[in-house]
């Protein structure tokens, strides 16, 4: 996926939010984007909220749910005191909406992501905005209440976001530090080495439960050991991972 980094932070109030409004950085290339779709999705990277305060770090997992991963995920963040934020598919949802309460009763926060992942660049406005009202509503049947949290696709966030996230009241996350875990064949190693000197207050920190574009990266054992790892390093840094706050 997108790797934008660290970005500069501007600070509301003591207890407030935090926008990182722009952030730079590297783009990969998943699904072979194109140069220019790439640049597209540079452009729309998804605005960064932040919670400010001295102990919190925020992990965030994307496209589940997934059987067996979601799951293990959850109960290694609860061994150690810690709850994230699943930003879930709806195509997910629908094949698992007992993994979308389970992760619930876990304390964890649980915003949307779209219902099939498409590629926002190719697509249609309409196509897209009916995309991610199917998988709002899908992660909010499960649920039993209204999710307020949105990530798009990618990170990639244009006037379609925009006008969701206003239109429903939600509040849209994008990510300071990701580890790539997405790739296939990605080593737990190599997801901690990237994401170790990240676990720092206030980071927003992307990982996968589940990939839905590509079954080569449907096994996500290396990202469940590296949440393993990254809780002794939490716990090692008197850090605690803490839901996204939505509105
Ligand atoms: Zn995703």
């Amino acid at each position: 996926m997108f790797n934008f980094g660290s970005g500069p932070v501007q600070r509301v109030g003591r207890r407030g939010f935090q926008v990182a409004a722009r952030l730079g950085g590297v783009v990969d290339h998943r699904l072979g984007l194109s140069r220019r779709a790439n640049a597209a999705a540079e452009r729309h990277a998804a605005p960064i909220y932040e919670i400010t305060s001295s102990r919190h770090v925020h992990l965030t997992f994307d496209d589940g749910p997934s059987p067996g991963f979601t799951d293990a995920i959850c109960d290694l963040l609860e061994a150690g005191g810690h709850q994230a934020t699943f930003f879930f598919t709806g195509c997910n949802v629908e094949r698992h909406p007992d993994l979308v309460r389970r992760v619930s009763a876990g304390g964890h926060g649980v915003g949307s992501h779209s219902f099939g992942h498409l590629p926002q660049w190719e697509r249609s406005g309409p196509r897209i905005l009916l995309d991610y009202a199917r998988g709002h509503r899908a992660v909010q049947q499960s649920l039993g209440s209204k999710p307020t949290l949105f990530r798009p696709p990618y990170g990639h966030h244009d006037w379609r976001s925009a006008l969701f996230t206003k239109g429903l009241r939600l509040r849209q996350f994008g990510w300071t530090n990701e580890a790539e875990d997405w790739k296939p064949g990605v080593t737990t190693a190599s997801i901690v080495a990237d994401l170790e000197d990240a676990i720092q207050p206030g980071a927003v920190v992307l990982l996968h439960d589940a990939i839905v574009d590509n079954p080569a990266a449907y096994d996500r054992s290396a990202t469940v050991a590296a949440v393993g790892e990254l809780v002794k390093v939490l716990n090692q840094r008197n850090l605690v991972s803490r839901p996204l706050a939505g509105r």
